[in-house]
Parts: structure tokens; sequence; C-alpha cells
């Protein structure tokens, strides 16, 4: 019953703040001359042609039978006689060289150009740099750049991955990726920089405005369009499972998981790509109030929604909201698709063409998605260069490579230092053991070099943890224990028979390293039936801790993995999640002590299965804050919280203040801390800054993230942390779906500091965005 009646209400909300929302400013202010050329080129093309420019296939459409290949014959049916719009992904499913990408994008463009007139557009899903480029520069996942909170790095990444994008011809990926990790069960957490909607935006913003520039209208040959994704709620399938439904409170939709969206819409975003799954039971290809209401509306964006991978026929196939083909592709055009990725089927040109005919799509809405195609193209100048100079020097450059190394660095998380076991003495006897040890498809994970993650074989010059810790420390043994057998796709499968072994050489080590996690996996095959890391890892930690050596644990993963039973037998641990190709040489310069530790969690570390939750919980949810007139039994701990994360040195906070004890909504609170190193060693130190709602209409979450900052302080040294916190920040998503602040005290808290602040007026937003 909740299921029906959930997305009826939902509708109704949305219809009711589309209708009453003034007409947006559009967040990308239109260019006239570019415009009129649009209309100039729309004004000349036919219903096939136009049908065409709204689907993009799969390459693997145009391949020969060696899969390196473009088949002449069928670039003449799909680019010259359909004239598809836009061609994705790489042959073989494996990286190739950026020539090799660029000479195949030229012979795509020369066809479009000489059937057309109209550029072809090729996208690439470019995750962590140039993720499908042999050679090309890779940089830690986004969950890492996420536990940096240095919104530096997420800069850097988007620089180096849109200036390798281009040099290979390729001008639009399929990123960032700013799904909100909040559930560790969903195999794409990774993909995202964590659970928490303000980091997300923060980190999405940085890397959007990287990876287009400053000026969204006319965007140079150093940068290439973004698809941000997928919009939106994907990263929370009540079964965890990926491209399953999600229920998502309607309120809870727009304070949280279309925060990331919106400033990246607000940015300049040129194109979106739909989630593949549902929301409250409409499948989001279909859900008209999300794309046109909430977005193209709302925000008068002028940008072009692509579908994810074949999902107009999922709303057939999978999700029985159409009948068939024909139907599906109407109800996804009609809600607002501008361009479907139809992978391997060009006949769905045909379809809109016999559904334009029919006028089951408006003549208009065609006109508007073609518009936004060509517009998209003209903005990144495909029109007066479909093909550009190959002259791009610092591809794959050392800088580059210094940018992942650093980044790396500041991504590797310190969860556990008993006793002070870390740093390592270079003397020490080290036993290196555990799957992840010998992999650089593991510290990676996918979207590495191919699909599902293959960094070993197209990148075997960098370290793996056994070599970077063979170069810094003298005494190192290697037995691996368990073993990942390595088949792609499979990437549960292990080997265990190596225990033994392992558990031997334990006896003339003074410290074991045990490297554990998960392989590199993508998407659907990712998922799994058990958080627990898996049995044969947590029985290799057992036995090795049976002998007595400390343990230093070393989590290499995609999620984290549930390890509350081998924990306690671990001295320290360290989680270096997907840190990609120096993640190894930056571990050992971490555990050596040449450098400091200053990640931190950017999600919730869970302890156990039946409590995953994340930092914004309410107040009934949790053991430390348990409150009321009786016991509820939602008793819930963690492992670590989000935000946890040591250093070899040690950091004071002071002086909380904020300039005012109250506030209106229009003001800016300034918002300052003291934060002192008060160890021996230099550090960095991530300075988060939350705010709690102490009463308000709707339960409030005990704390929200409203700030982060990074400082780095030499021994003794105090800094002042200021922030500027627009009072409008505090506001949430009422039970109305209204945006509002409500009077009555807020506590500010940082670094175990809190202080309290008075709103002295309730306002409500009659916008559906503040
Ligand atoms: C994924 C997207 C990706 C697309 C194109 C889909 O399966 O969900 O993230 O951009 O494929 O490769």
């Amino acid at each position: 019953m909740k299921r029906l009646l959930l997305p009826v209400a939902l509708v109704a909300a949305l219809v009711l703040s589309c209708k009453n929302a003034p007409k947006a400013e559009p967040v990308i202010p239109a260019d006239p001359s570019l415009e009129a050329r649009i209309e100039k080129v729309l004004s000349g093309m036919s219903l096939e042609e136009k049908a065409g420019q709204l689907v993009q296939l799969n390459i693997s459409t145009l391949e020969d039978d060696t899969h390196e290949a473009i088949d002449p014959a069928k670039l003449d049916r799909i680019i010259g006689q359909y004239k598809v719009g836009s061609i994705l992904n790489v042959m073989h499913d494996r990286a190739h060289s950026r020539e090799e990408t660029a000479a195949m994008v030229r012979q795509i463009q020369e066809k479009s150009m000489e059937a057309i007139g109209i550029p072809c557009i090729y996208g690439l899903d470019m995750i962590h740099g140039a993720s499908y480029l042999v050679e090309g520069s890779l940089y830690p996942q986004e969950i890492n750049l996420g536990a940096t909170f240095n919104r530096e790095f997420a800069r850097q990444m988007g620089r180096a991955m849109a200036y390798e994008t281009r040099a290979a011809q390729v001008p639009w990926v399929f990123s960032p990726v700013m799904d909100l990790g909040r559930d560790p069960r969903w195999p794409r957490q990774w993909e995202s920089f964590g659970e928490d909607p303000y980091l997300q935006a923060e980190m999405a913003r940085e890397e959007t405005i990287a990876l287009q520039g400053e000026d969204p209208n006319h965007i140079d040959k150093e940068h290439v369009a973004v698809s941000i994704k997928h919009f939106m709620g994907y990263g929370v399938p009540l079964s965890g499972k990926d491209r399953t439904p999600a229920y998502i409170a309607e309120n809870d939709l727009r304070e949280k998981y279309f925060a990331p969206f919106l400033e990246c819409f607000r940015t300049g975003a040129l194109t979106a790509m739909v989630n593949s799954a549902s929301i409250n039971g409409i499948p989001t290809h279909a859900n008209a109030l999300l794309l046109t209401g909430w977005v193209k509306e709302e925000l008068g964006w002028d940008g072009l929604f692509v579908t994810d991978w074949a999902d107009i026929d999922n709303l057939w196939q999978r999700d029985h909201v159409a009948a068939d083909k024909r139907e599906a592709v109407k109800m996804g055009i009609n809600a607002g698709i501008d361009m479907i990725m139809d992978p391997y089927d060009v006949t769905c040109c045909d379809v809109i063409v016999d559904l334009v005919k029919a006028g089951e799509i408006p003549e208009a809405r065609l006109n508007d998605a073609v518009r936004r195609v060509l517009r998209l193209k003209m903005r990144l100048g495909l029109f007066d260069e479909p093909v550009w100079d190959d002259a791009y020097p610092a591809f794959a450059s050392e800088q580059f490579g210094r940018e992942s190394y650093a980044a790396a660095l500041e991504s590797e998380v310190l969860l556990k230092n008993e006793g002070g076991i870390l740093p390592l003495r270079e003397d020490i006897r080290i036993l290196v053991t555990g799957p992840n040890a010998a992999s650089l498809r593991a510290l990676n994970g996918g979207w590495s070099y191919t699909w599902q993650g293959a960094a070993d074989d197209f990148a075997p010059q960098y370290n793996t943890i056994v070599d970077a810790l063979e170069n810094r420390f003298r005494n190192v043994t290697f037995e691996p224990g368990v073993r990942y057998i390595p088949i792609p796709m499979m990437w549960q499968l292990e080997d265990a028979s190596g225990i033994r072994q392992a558990v031997a050489a334990a006896s003339r080590a003074d410290v074991i390293i045990a490297c554990v996690g998960e392989n590199s996996y993508c998407e659907t095959p990712g998922n799994m039936d058990d958080l627990n890391l898996s049995g044969n890892q947590k029985e290799l930690v057992k036995a090795l801790a049976a002998t007595g050596k400390p343990i230093v644990l070393v989590l290499n993963e995609g999620r984290p993995r549930l390890i509350g039973d081998i924990e306690p037998l671990c001295a320290a641990v360290v989680d270096v999640m997907l840190p990609s190709n120096y993640g190894a040489d930056a571990l050992a310069a971490l555990l050596s002590g040449d450098e400091n530790f200053s990640g931190k969690l950017p999600f919730t570390y869970s302890k156990h299965i039946n409590a995953l939750h994340t930092y914004d919980y309410k107040v009934s949810e949790h053991r430390e804050t348990m409150a009321g007139s009786y016991n509820y039994d939602a008793v819930m701990d963690v492992q670590w919280p989000f935000g946890h994360g040591l250093s070899y040195t040690t950091f004071a906070y002071g002086n909380l203040k904020v300039q005012a004890d109250s506030f209106k909504a229009a003001d800016v609170l300034e918002v300052s801390v003291d934060v002192t190193n008060t160890g021996l060693r230099a550090g960095k130190e991530a300075v988060l800054l939350y705010s709690s709602d102490l009463v308000a209409s709707l339960i409030p979450d005990v704390k929200r993230l409203r700030g982060f900052d990074k400082v780095e302080l030499a021994p003794g040294e105090t800094r002042t942390v200021c922030f500027k916190l627009p009072a409008s920040d505090l506001a949430f998503v009422g039970a109305d779906g209204k945006w509002r602040l409500e009077e009555g005290d807020f506590r500010l808290s940082c670094g175990g500091q809190g202080v309290l602040v008075r709103c002295t007026e309730t306002k409500v937003w009659n916008t559906p965005n503040k």
C-alpha cells in the first residue's frame, strides 16, 4: 500500500512545486549567437536526421571482426545512413592508446561531417583520470578523494582527466559520479565521494569546473563536457543490489540527494546521466517530474539528459511500466530524455521517427531534444573543429603522477594505531600477506583500463604493496596466504590454500602486514550477499593472530567490509580504499613515517550487518545519544564514525566562536576555531564543521557537515580556521516539501568543541530551491 501511495504523493508535491515555481533564470546563460546557429542547423534537418541525433550507440556496433578497427560498411550504415549522433565506450572492452583512440574518432567524425555536416560526439567513462587510455594518468578513486577532504585534488584530477581525454579527440566524459554512497552493500559506493551531500557537492563542483573550464558555453580544447551521474538516488537501493529500486523520503530527496546535482547544474554541468533504477516506484528514466520539472523547468537548464546503458529497454523489459520498446521510447523522451544510450540497436532511430509521425512525441519535444544535442556539440566547438591538433605535451606527465601520489597520501586513513606500533622501523622484519598485497588491479578498482579493472595487465610498471614495501624496508617476506583467482567478473573467487605457509612465515617476522579487502569489480557484477570480509581472509587474519605477532591490517576495498571480529586482533588498521597506481608507494611512505597520515573516513564504517547507518542519523538510532522515555532497543554502534582518521601527531581544538550569538535567515555566520599541532611532527588536519538543529518540526539529523578545510601545521603551530556559513545552509526540507529555517537553537561543533547560536526568525522558502 505504502509503495502505491508514495509515488502519488511525490508526484502531487512535485507538480505543485513546479507550478508555483517562478520561471527560473537559466543556470547556464544562453549565448545568442550560438542559439541562432542552432536554429539554423535545426531548420535544415529532416525528421530522420533529428531522430539520429537523439541516439547513442556502443562502439561495438561499428567494430569489425577483429574488434580492433571500424568496419567501413557498419560506419556507412550507422553514421552514413542513420546519422547517429553519438558513440560511446571502447573497443573490446579495453583501454587503447591515445593515438588509436584519436584515429578511431577521426574516422567517425569524417563520416559524420560528410553525411550530415553535424559532428558526432564521442563519450567515455573516465572515472578516476583517463581510465580508458593506456598510459593515461590515473588518480585515486573518488572515494579516496573524499577522504582527503581537500578540494584541490578534485580540481587536479578534473584538469588532468579533461586534458588527456581531449588528447585522444574525445570531448565528453561520464563523470563525476555523485551518487551518495550511503549504503556499503551497494557495489558502486567507491565511485562516489562518500555518504555526505555537502562533501559530495563540494568535490563534484570542483571537479566539474576543472573538467569543463570556466565558461560552459565555450569549452576549449583542454576541457570536456561532463555528464554528472546518476541523476539521482541511485546509491541507496533498498536491496543493496545495483540497479534495484530505491524508496526515498520526499524531503530527503530534495534536501540530500538533489544537493550535489543542484550544485553542479548551477556550476554549468552540460549533461547528466540518469539513474538506471527507480525511486518510489517510478523508473527515473520515466520520471518527468524530476527530469523536466526539477531540472529543466525549475533551473532553466538547457543541457542534455542521456540515459544510462539500455535503460529505455529496461522500462519495458525489466520494470514493466511500458508494454514494448515503442512505448518505452515515447515515455522516456516525453519525460525529458534527450539522448538514448541504446547500445546495440540503431533501429531505435526508426522508432523515434514513427512516434513523431504519429504525434505521440510532440514535434516541439523532438526539436527541444535535438537543440540540446546541437547545443552541446556547439558549446564544445565541434562544429568548427570536429577534430583538432593532437599536440598535448603534458599527456601522462610526471606532474599528473605527482598529483596522483599526493592525493593517495592524503587519502589513506589510519583507523587504529594501538601502542603507536606505527610508524615501522626500517630494519624491522616484515611479513607481507593477504590477497591484496601483490595486486595493482585491487589497488585501482573498476574503471581502470577495462570496465571491471585490469591494472595488472595494463600498468605493470607501478608498484604493488609488496614492491613498495620491499623498496622502503630492508627485511620483507611475502607469503600471500589467500589469493584472488584472476577472472574478470568473478572477483570473489579465492584460493586459501596458502594460509599454512603464511602462518609459518610469521614466525620469522616481527610484524605482519595483512593486506585484505576486495578484488576489483564494477556495477552489477559487484553485487554480493554478505558485507563481511570474506571467510578466507578472516581465517587468514585469525590464524596469523594466533602466532602472537602484531598485525597491521591494510584494507584495500571499495566499500567498508565488516571486520568486527578481526579488528580486535590487529594492532593497527589502515584503510587505503582504492588509491590507484601510486597507492602502494604512498602506503610505504606512510607506514615508514616518511609521510604522515591525514585522511579521514568519508563514510561510516559499520560494525554489524543489521546496523548499517550514516553519520546523520536520528537521535533515537544511536546508543550514545539514546534519549527518551524508554529504551527503543535501537542500539547501533559503528566500527569507526564518518570523519575518523588518526595521525602520527595530535591536534587540539580550541576557541570555537561564532561572530554573533544570534542570526537571521539572510545572515552569513562567521565561525572560527583554533587548531594546534600538539605533537612532535608536522601534520595535516581536515577540519570539519558540523551543525545540529536542536528542535525542529521534523525530527532533525543528529548533525550535518557544513564546512571543511585542510590545514598543515608544524609541531606547536596554531592556525585559526575560518568558515563563512550562510544561515540558509542550516535550513531543511519540511513535511510540506518546502525549505525552512526555524527559529531556535543550533549547535555548531568542530573537533569536539561546541557553541550554541540562536536563529531568531522562521523562514519558509516558496521556491523549490533556496
Ligand atoms: C553505467 C554508467 C556508465 C555507462 C556507460 C552504465 O552501465 O551505469 O555509469 O556511464 O554504463 O558505460
